[in-house]
């Protein structure tokens, strides 16, 4: 039986095939809605042109399937929904409740890195500027699932943040919230690299008067160097014809090692073994772990 309360979903950007550390949170999200009998989404989320790979979007859409982590309904391209970002921004443009904003990140620097708010009343053209939302109930802490209170950043929290950039594009924290409403999300499961962001995310919501979603962030891969396995530093993209080994390592490193008995098992059988006996506090109480895959 389907729940449909809950709605979860795995938002990759396709900068880069899938890595270890991608697997976890396309893993972790699917077992948790799986395990709640809810919709598990795939939104891919290629709003920053210069940083995609081309073919990156089919090549996780294909590994993804090749790993039996099958979506419900359609998958959300998000550079099919710059009219709907572009609508908001002038909604809150013409409330005052965003501003443009000229400083150049050398200026914000040399201020002592946290943007103070100066063009709030400029009234600048939109030439050559990013635009801000005005930030007036900063967001200091959030429960997390897994993790309890996190706190966050005051200075950054109270930052006046950029919505749309200088060069035109959109930004990760006001498309990642416009589009999990849209798409009805009540859980978002991701990676533990995206905790600070995730104060902005919910002042979004405040600001959009939406009901607000509950958060689990997954210990993040780090490789034996201790940096995070990352498109970035060229962590190896997973192998699409042998998904047994790398589902039992991602599963293992979720705290769920899967059973003498069932190792080397079809793909289906360690995915329904996952969902049965999917636990939350099973899950490394850290926020980061370091793997050998
Ligand atoms: N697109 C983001 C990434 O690949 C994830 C966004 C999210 O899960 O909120 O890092």
């Amino acid at each position: 039986m389907t729940n449909t309360q809950y709605i979860g979903r795995f938002a990759p950007s396709p900068s880069g095939p899938l890595h270890f550390g991608s697997l976890i949170a396309a893993l972790g999200s699917y077992l948790q809605a799986r395990a709640h009998h809810g919709q598990w989404l795939v939104r891919i989320e290629d709003i920053d042109p210069p940083r995609e790979i081309a073919g990156a979007s089919d090549a996780i859409l294909k590994t993804l399937d090749a790993f039996g982590l099958h979506w419900d309904g359609d998958v959300l391209y998000q550079h099919t929904r710059s009219d709907a970002y572009q609508a908001q921004i002038e909604a809150w443009l013409k409330t005052g409740q965003a501003y443009y904003c000229q400083c150049t990140r050398k200026q914000i620097k040399d201020s002592g890195g946290v943007y103070s708010g100066i063009c709030r009343h400029r009234a600048l053209s939109s030439v050559e500027a990013a635009v801000r939302v005005c930030i007036e109930h900063p967001i200091t802490e959030f429960v997390d699932v897994r993790h309890g209170i996190m706190p966050l950043d005051s200075a950054m929290a109270s930052e006046d943040f950029i919505i749309k950039r200088r060069d035109g594009l959109f930004a990760y924290n006001l498309a990642v919230v416009l589009d999990d409403i849209e798409q009805g999300v009540t859980e978002v499961v991701r990676g533990a690299d995206l905790i600070e962001p995730t104060g902005r995310q919910v002042s979004l919501y405040q600001k959009l008067g939406a009901e607000p979603v509950s958060y689990l962030h997954l210990p993040l891969a780090l490789n034996a160097d201790g940096n995070k396995l990352s498109k970035q530093n060229h962590a190896p993209a997973i192998n699409n014809t042998r998904p047994g080994p790398a589902i039992e390592a991602a599963l293992a490193f979720l705290g769920h090692p899967v059973p003498i008995e069932l190792q080397g098992a079809p793909i289906p059988t360690l995915l329904g073994w996952g969902i049965e006996n999917w636990q939350i506090e099973k899950l490394p109480a850290v926020t980061e772990v370091i793997t050998a895959f």
